[in-house]
């Protein structure tokens, strides 16, 4: 029987039913007594602090357990780091401490690499398998085939780690980097003879100017890049501060800028030359700080004034001289005016950083700073000396693969992995997972069985950050350097170990100066020791934290040159040519990183995928933005599925129309597409990193933005 729902007799049902509802006389109540509430009895209650270790900022944070289980988090008051909060990964911890597909003991591969058929092993079979490899290279007198690839996060296993590795005698050490997520550190280097301490002094700007780098949301510290806004916004309140973002895309940092500067993907540093052009030209540039600070000036001037007109300028990014020309001078009247932007080219990372030596937004407030807050990190007690090592097997991390797959045996013979998944973070083109099929033997420790751990021979699940003691050193935008510690929350949940413990056994077992230079026994122990030397033996113990004072403004503490002066280059400003190679593939494609999938990961974890996409409504599926009337014309709907192809491949996703896009270009979210990582994670999108093209800087650094792509209806 069909009811017809009209107005009347909509009132009429809705009348009954609030007649029912409002029935004077039960046949049975229940009124639920304390004891017979479905809530947990709180036999115990505790708040415990935690080291957040899901990226590099390592908030403090505080877990409430219940009857033993984590049921809660937040983030630690006073804490300098996390002042309370914490970000949406950190959020997502306890999904990451109680996932499902988490490893649970040890693994061993029984079939063919790659195959999946594993078999359960013991502890101290997965420690004698390593201990024979690693004898068999010592016995052979070949060290140097042994090659560790470390997580970039600080503390004093990574120490451990690296230790073992210089004594074991391999110079093929790797600490691996987050795509788009890091500051300009090559530039820094070059410029100023080391990039050790420096920093954006990025709350305190005056006018800040972001060259492509969407600093919301993938800043090193996302919890504090959050903070530094609402301080640049709020906190001056007679003085409004003025945040320029320059980016193909109206990313979270675009939408929230007083001003977005749309532009070409990867071309942003011929924008900070164009700009250089108009200072020089118009005599506006800092000549004190210039001629008393910086050399190779003169050869900079000569390049940028022949090569790097606004018009020439505008034409390859798009931006009109005009604009080229105001922004120049307006941060020449607005000082210290502050040029950043993230470690992509050199060529753009040295641009960039040249207008701050222009400026002369070095040394001083509001500008770039150096801080000495390194020194204040925990060391390893028992200092020890090694060979010098020879030279690495490559010169940069993402030049490995093409050196293995160069020679006809792979000249690493054991590869051991911590906490990394090359194979999914880096372009499919890199080779990371041809490479890793060469190597005879390679142990992974990761909690999950990532694209990179299924080619492995053993995996290791190493205890959560939750199940174990924890320290780490993070450095606040301020410059300020913290050393936090807490100790376990829970008991190991499952048959896991600390990864400190192992390589402490393994160096022990193997002897010889490797087990000299790390003579403790636990991971604990060698902490204590560490601790003690910093008299934090007692932040160790209960949980806490020691700060140490922020930087001073000071140029000479930001000079490491032989010369100390700030070194202008032109060799890796020299004009290239913006040439379009591809004439089948019309747009540049340009990746970005949502807040939810910082540094490319924690698609693992369902809370993010939730948040990834909100801008479009958009969780759990890859979506490629396209500016609507670039879609009419290749006549493509909204969300409609589409193909993305560039000359290295092709991947399926959404399209979704974006006004936010430009029309020469279209975007994709890094952090989708995993073929392994547990249920959440796998088959659920696709990953950019599967056609963006092997490009790499001189630096070493891969070129993400540098690809031109086709999208049509799948
Ligand atoms: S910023 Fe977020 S992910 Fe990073 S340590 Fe803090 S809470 Fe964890």
């Amino acid at each position: 029987m069909e009811i017809e729902i009209s107005r009347k007799n909509f009132l009429k049902w809705g009348s009954f039913l609030t007649a029912a509802l409002a029935l004077p006389k039960a046949l049975k109540a229940k009124v639920l007594t304390p004891k017979e509430k479905p809530l947990p009895k709180l036999d115990s209650e505790a708040y415990k602090p935690a080291l957040c270790k899901l990226c590099p900022a390592l908030c403090m944070l505080q877990v409430r357990v219940v009857n033993g289980k984590a049921v809660g988090i937040s983030g630690m008051s006073g804490h300098p780091v996390s002042l309370g909060t914490h970000c949406p990964k950190g959020g997502a911890i306890l999904q990451d401490l109680y996932h499902p597909d988490r490893l649970r003991f040890p693994l061993l591969q029984k079939g063919p690499r790659g195959s999946g058929q594993w078999e359960r092993i013991p502890w101290s079979k997965a420690h004698q398998i390593l201990h024979d490899k690693l004898s068999d290279l010592l016995r052979r007198n070949a060290p140097e085939a042994l090659a560790v690839l470390a997580a970039p996060i600080r503390d004093i296993r990574h120490d451990i780690q690296e230790r073992f590795a210089r004594l074991f005698g391999t110079p093929n050490f790797w600490e691996w980097n987050w795509p788009l997520a890091e500051a300009p550190l090559d530039a820094f280097k070059m410029m100023h003879g080391s990039s050790e301490g420096l920093f954006y002094d990025l709350q305190n700007a005056n006018l800040l100017v972001s060259f492509g780098w969407d600093w919301l949301q993938s800043f090193p510290s996302p919890v504090e890049a959050q903070r530094a806004f609402s301080e640049l916004r709020r906190a001056r309140p007679e003085r409004r501060v003025r945040i320029i973002q320059v980016e193909p895309r109206l990313s979270t940092t675009a939408a929230k800028s007083d001003e977005w500067i749309s532009i070409r993907p990867d071309t942003e540093g011929l924008l900070a030359l164009g700009v250089a052009h108009v200072l020089v030209r118009d005599n506006l540039y800092d000549r004190n700080f210039v001629s008393q600070w910086t050399s190779g000036f003169e050869e900079f001037k000569t390049l940028v004034l022949k090569e790097y007109s606004p018009q020439k300028v505008a034409e390859a990014t798009s931006v009109k001289t005009q604009k080229i020309s105001e922004l120049a001078h307006e941060m020449a009247r607005i000082q210290p005016a502050l040029a950043i932007t993230y470690r992509g080219s050199l060529f753009n990372q040295t641009a960039v950083h040249s207008l701050n030596a222009l400026l002369g937004s070095i040394g001083v407030r509001r500008g770039v700073l150096a801080t000495e807050a390194e020194r204040y990190q925990l060391t390893l007690p028992a200092a020890y000396s090694s060979e010098p090592p020879k030279p690495p097997l490559a010169p940069s991390l993402h030049q490995v693969p093409e050196a293995i797959l160069a020679s006809t045996k792979s000249p690493i013979e054991v590869f051991w992995m911590e906490r990394v998944n090359p194979v999914f973070s880096t372009p499919q083109s890199i080779s990371w997972e041809k490479a890793l099929e060469k190597i005879p033997f390679i142990a992974s420790f990761s909690p999950y069985l990532d694209e990179s751990s299924r080619l492995a021979d053993l995996v290791l699940p190493p205890h959560h950050s939750l199940e174990s003691w924890q320290y780490g050193f993070s450095r606040t935008l301020l410059g300020q350097g913290v050393i936090s510690f807490a100790p376990p929350v829970l008991r190991p949940l499952y048959d896991t170990e600390d990864h400190g413990d192992f390589i402490l056994n393994l160096a022990h077992s193997l002897g010889g100066p490797v087990s000299k230079a790390l003579p403790w026994s636990t991971f604990v122990e060698a902490l204590e020791k560490s601790a003690k030397r910093a008299q934090a033996e007692g932040q160790m113990r209960e949980g806490g934290w020691w700060e140490y004072e922020a930087a001073k403004a000071d140029i000479k503490s930001t000079l490491k040159t032989k010369s100390r002066k700030l070194r202008f280059s032109t060799k890796n400003i020299e004009p290239k040519p913006f040439a379009h190679e591809y004439p089948n593939f019309p747009l540049r494609l340009y990746v970005h990183t949502p807040l939810a999938f910082s540094f490319g990961e924690g698609a693992h974890l369902p809370y993010l995928h939730s948040l990834a996409g909100a801008h479009l409504g958009e969780q759990w599926e890859t979506w490629v933005e396209i500016h609507p009337a670039a879609a009419r014309r290749l006549g493509i709907s909204d969300r409609q599925m589409v193909w993305v192809e560039s000359p290295a491949g092709k991947i399926l996703a959404r399209a979704r129309h974006y006004e936010g896009m430009r029309q020469d270009t279209v975007s994709l979210p890094l952090g989708l597409g995993h073929t392994s990582m547990g249920r959440y994670a796998q088959g659920i999108g696709t990953s950019p990193a599967r056609i963006v093209e092997k490009r790499q800087d001189p630096s070493g650094q891969l070129l993400w933005q540098d690809t031109w792509v086709r999208v049509y209806g799948a």
